[in-house]
């Protein structure tokens, strides 16, 4: 079947996604069932797995990455509980999917890719489909991005051993981080919030995303 150019099935498959992966799931904040209905996530699939675009499952986009699965990106967006006012950061940004869907959500969104070419790819893509209030840096986000903190909340999506200690204190008062932390194998999602300087911790699903990778001394996380 060719997948090239029909927009119509996209976003019949993209509606019945948000109904039978996230709603039937208990994703209920509609602000974000909106953006996972409007954003075409099959634009952020290389060509061959665009057919897969709107399944259950993560995809693979080059470089050993993934775009996340559909369901663990509404689930990190509903846990950050975003207002249309945030400026969000980012760290890893990969194929733009998740960094389209916040740029939909808040009023402006930094993002850290460590691959330059997955950061041009994410960008040239988010520029085409009228993205304007988005920046993407080529760095290591384990060290955040301190020129435009802090933020209202930061989502990481790359698996980290530790909390990177430089994203904590790019935290607003009030500010909300979710990110997945563990080895390999044996992964959590933790949903910190900061209350009068200091983190709060929740414990959230257990997943599995690829390791967030860092490239700077200070701040180690492998
Ligand atoms: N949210 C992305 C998922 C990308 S997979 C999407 O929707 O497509 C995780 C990404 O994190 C990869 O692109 C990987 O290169 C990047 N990454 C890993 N370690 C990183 C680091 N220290 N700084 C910035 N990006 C990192």
């Amino acid at each position: 079947m060719d997948f090239s150019d029909n927009s119509s099935l996209f976003a019949s498959l993209r509606a019945h996604m948000v109904d039978a992966q996230l709603r039937a799931r208990g994703v209920k904040d509609e602000r974000v069932l909106d953006a996972m209905a409007r954003v075409p996530r099959h634009e952020f699939a290389p060509e061959r797995y665009r057919h897969q675009a709107y399944d259950d499952h993560p995809l693979p986009i080059g470089e050993g990455q993934t775009i996340s699965q559909p369901y663990i990106v509404a689930l990190m967006l509903e846990a950050l509980a975003l207002s249309p006012a945030d400026r969000v950061l980012e760290v890893g940004t990969g194929s733009g999917y998740l960094t389209a869907l916040l740029a939909e959500l808040v009023a402006r969104v930094f993002s850290v890719e460590r691959h330059a070419a997955l950061a041009g790819a994410a960008r040239d893509l988010l520029v085409r489909l009228g993205y304007t209030n988005v920046k993407v840096i080529v760095g290591d986000g384990t060290q955040g991005f301190a020129e435009a903190a802090p933020y209202d909340a930061i989502i990481v999506s790359a698996a980290a051993a530790e909390v990177p200690v430089a994203l904590l204190a790019q935290l607003a008062e009030g500010g909300r981080m979710i990110l997945p932390v563990g080895t390999a194998d044996s992964q959590q999602l933790q949903l910190i919030r900061i209350e009068g300087g200091q983190p709060r911790i929740a414990l959230r699903e257990l997943c599995r995303f690829v390791p967030l990778v860092s490239d700077t001394h200070q701040g180690r996380v492998q």
